[in-house]
């Protein structure tokens, strides 16, 4: 049985997100969305949130499960034994940090191996960080992420202003 992890912040989950889990579901037998917790950073959403978010936006798909994760991804990937990664890359500017991290995961656990997907053309400018700022000047989100996403990103600027 291949098990695949797609790990990443998702803060929030977008389409674009969704089209490479969508894909990557058919890839492999189980696969596993590991959302980072990372204490260096200050996401707009929490842990729970994000995973909350995820499991309604993917629950039709079956071989999907959503698990929170901290620390290093191939401790993760042993825990879980998975034994691929899945990444998108969406344009050249993705393309030295991925490589650097996969080089990296593959000399820390050989048998991991990363498997790109790259992005569909209509989610290649697509991310997290311009969701949330669209959002924070009013502008509308709801051609980037799913309704459940946008309302949850609507509560969270309101009760911020
Ligand atoms: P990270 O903080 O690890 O970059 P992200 O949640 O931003 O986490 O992204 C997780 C993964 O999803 C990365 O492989 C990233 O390249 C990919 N990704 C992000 N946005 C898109 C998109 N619009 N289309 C396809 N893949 C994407």
């Amino acid at each position: 049985m291949l098990k695949a992890i797609y790990p990443g912040s998702f803060d929030p989950v977008t389409y674009g997100h969704l089209d490479i889990i969508r894909r990557s579901s058919k890839l492999a037998d189980e696969l596993i969305v590991g959302v980072l917790y990372n204490k260096a950073k200050t996401p707009l959403f929490s842990i729970e949130e994000r995973v909350r978010m995820l499991k309604e936006v993917t629950k039709d798909i079956p071989n999907v499960e959503i698990i929170p994760f901290e620390g290093l991804l191939v401790d993760f990937a042993k825990e879980t034994s998975a034994k691929m990664v899945i990444r998108g890359l969406r344009a050249v500017t993705d393309f030295e940090y991925e490589l650097q991290m996969s080089q990296t995961n593959h000399k820390l656990l050989p048998e991991l191996e990363t498997v790109f997907l790259t992005t569909g053309l209509e989610y290649s400018y697509l991310s997290s960080t311009v969701v949330k700022e669209v959002a924070a000047f009013g502008g509308d989100i709801s051609q980037f992420v799913p309704e459940a996403v946008e309302r949850k990103i609507q509560e969270k600027i309101k009760r911020r202003v």
